[in-house]
């Protein structure tokens, strides 16, 4: 029995779940073996490795799989060690860090919509995403519980399962809750941007510097603010106005994004959370302070590879330009400050070209 071709924005694992519902194998052994030819894998929400096995069982190309139907594009380009040649033949799925970030979620609209276009529902990739709560199409609450008793849509981690319209209890799961928080629909959206133009973009490297001049420029009349001791103390020191952005005003930043984005949203990202406490630093020169742990500042400051999520770039970005889809546009200008204009400009046009073959 052949592996079904996709629908748009499927996920593999959906896949994998419709091809046992036509062949009648459901347990996740022979599964296993007749899809992969090995024993005992764990089914993947994000990136399914082994692809080269996938190929020979339906008519998808290795490509076709990789872009359309794993979350491959959407880390690609944060994740320096994320080869293609890797997931099409390494053994092992991926599984450590990535899959902890990834849940089963579904869109009460897009099932309605699935069983008109398909005559079943199935899991888009999309809804899987860290931190994406509302369908980017219809706005409205994904469902990861049941909102009559609370138990989870999701059975277990070790057998596939098609996208369920009642609970266990008989509760429906179609019923919509509209969505009315601004930033959640803006993240949902630019987590399907970077998803969908499996960004390629601009290097991550690049991407810090471009961090950088924009803290920077917004850090200078901030500092000038600043009362005239404060100044002095900062000029005084041997610190000079990064070191300021560092220290002293990265705090500002911090409350300033989670004011933008309500504590509530942050917490429930799959981020290393704002440490508390108070930072002296005079104090404390040698030792690493407790904010370096933030995701934000590790980000910001750090050396990229250290911080690879794409997550945190993508609320960052939402946080400096407003959300991804305005810093693609507004990139080109913003960018001739830092040189990077021309390799960005450049390879979005590849991306956009390269976009055609797949969506
Ligand atoms: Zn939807
Ligand atoms: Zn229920």
């Amino acid at each position: 029995m052949m592996l079904p071709d996709g629908y748009p924005d499927e996920a593999l694992y959906s896949i994998i779940a419709r091809w046992q519902i036509r062949t009648g194998v459901f347990d996740l052994r022979s599964t296993s073996e007749l899809l992969f030819g090995r024993e005992s894998r764990r089914p993947v929400l994000g990136i399914q490795t082994g692809i080269a096995d996938l190929v020979e069982k339906g008519s998808m190309s290795a490509d076709e799989i990789i872009y359309r139907h794993t979350l491959y594009p959407y880390y690609k380009g944060f994740r320096k060690w994320l080869r293609m040649n890797d997931i099409l033949n390494a053994p092992h799925a991926l599984w450590t860090d990535l899959e902890r970030e990834l849940r089963l979620a579904s869109c009460p609209l897009c099932i309605v919509s699935d069983f008109e276009n398909f005559g079943e529902p199935y899991w888009h990739r999309i809804h899987l995403l860290p931190g994406v709560m509302v369908c980017p199409q219809h706005n409205v609450m994904l469902i990861t519980h049941c909102p009559m008793c609370g138990q989870s849509i999701a059975d277990s981690k070790r057998a596939y399962q098609l996208t369920p319209t009642y609970c266990p209890a008989g509760h429906s799961l179609l019923n919509e809750i509209r969505n009315l928080n601004e930033s959640l629909l803006t993240f949902a959206k630019d987590s399907q941007l970077v998803l969908f133009s499996g960004w390629n973009g601009i290097g991550a490297a690049d991407l810090q510097q471009v961090y950088a001049d924009v803290l920077t420029e917004r850090v200078i009349p901030e500092f000038e603010a600043y009362p005239y001791k404060t100044q002095l103390r900062v000029q005084r020191s041997r610190f000079n106005i990064g070191s300021f952005l560092k220290n002293e005003f990265y705090f500002e930043i911090r409350n300033e994004l989670i004011s933008q984005f309500g504590q509530e949203f942050l917490d429930s990202l799959p981020l290393r959370p704002f440490q508390e406490g108070i930072v002296r630093y005079r104090n404390q020169r040698y030792e690493h302070k407790k904010h370096h742990y933030d995701w934000l500042y590790r980000i910001s400051f750090r050396p990229i590879d250290v911080y690879s999520a794409p997550i945190a770039h993508i609320v960052l970005l939402g946080f400096l330009f407003g959300s991804v889809q305005n810093f693609f546009e507004m990139t080109a200008a913003k960018l001739e400050l830092t040189g990077a204009a021309s390799e960005v400009a450049a390879t979005m046009e590849i991306e956009s070209n390269e976009g055609d073959d797949y969506y």
